[in-house]
């Protein structure tokens, strides 16, 4: 097991936004948490790459416990988290964002860094054409690709993806799932956070709803396509 959250709280003050979820990841799946707006996906996330305290429970990373431990060396670990809403450096070239994905990663430098270009521009072409444009002039897509590539410049073990899909077109959206899908038979782990339910359920292994903090359902990706419930709630058919 490459990833286990064991009854995780997070709390924001006195408001509990997660109430004890617990999550497996293995080695080389596509794991995929849905849910709708605030049921605690983001929350979930910034819980595992350490950017929020947990309140109860434990996450454990290749059988280390690193419930407690500081973001950075969550990196050094091996997991990297591609956030919400892009957030990327606006005022800086694509080639400088990328770089600052191997920020946390002092021991990733030269031949590695080089490496990591490599494969994150013979994923993402786009990135390899527009090296030196300043991050914040590119279209919402290229940008997504940015996040998802600065991500992978850490050499992730595991990657955090959360809502990739968001504000792109359809097209646009099976692109990113089709590079989602490459990185993962690439060898990297991946859990994707998500609204979109269908393009993620359709590339993962296994997904978990998630609802008002609590876990409510977990099964087989395909499984889950077919299952009325979730269609009615998530895949907009009733
Ligand atoms: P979305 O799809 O809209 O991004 P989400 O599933 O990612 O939603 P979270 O962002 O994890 O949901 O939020 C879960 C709950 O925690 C929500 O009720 C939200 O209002 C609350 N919350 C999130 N961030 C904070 C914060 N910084 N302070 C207080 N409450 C927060």
């Amino acid at each position: 097991m490459l990833l286990e959250i064991n009854d995780l709280a997070v709390a924001y003050g006195r408001i509990e936004a997660l109430h004890g979820i617990s999550i497996q990841v293995e080695a080389g799946e596509i794991v995929t948490l849905i849910g709708a707006n605030g049921a605690g996906k983001s929350t979930t996330m910034r819980a595992i790459s350490g950017l929020r305290p947990a309140s109860r429970g434990s996450i454990v990373f290749d059988g280390e416990d690193i419930t407690t431990l500081r973001a950075d060396l969550r990196v050094t670990r091996g997991i990297s988290q591609a956030p919400e809403g892009r957030g990327i450096f606006a005022g800086m070239t694509v080639a400088e964002n990328l770089d600052m994905g191997t920020y946390a990663r002092k021991d990733l430098r030269g031949r590695a860094r080089e490496e990591g270009l490599e494969r994150v521009f013979t994923l993402f072409p786009r990135l390899a054409e527009r090296r030196t444009q300043v991050a914040g002039t590119m279209s919402g897509g290229e940008q997504q690709m940015l996040t998802i590539g600065r991500a992978l410049m850490a050499r992730p073990r595991l990657l955090l993806l959360d809502e990739p899909s968001m504000g792109l077109a359809p097209m646009l959206i099976a692109q990113i799932f089709r590079i989602i899908k490459e990185i993962n038979e690439q060898g990297t782990t991946v859990l994707v956070v998500e609204q979109n339910a269908q393009q993620a359920l359709s590339i993962a292994d296994r997904a978990y709803i998630l609802e008002t903090g609590s876990i409510v359902k977990s099964g087989q990706g395909r499984d889950m396509l077919g299952d009325p419930a979730i269609k009615a709630a998530y895949l907009g058919v009733a």
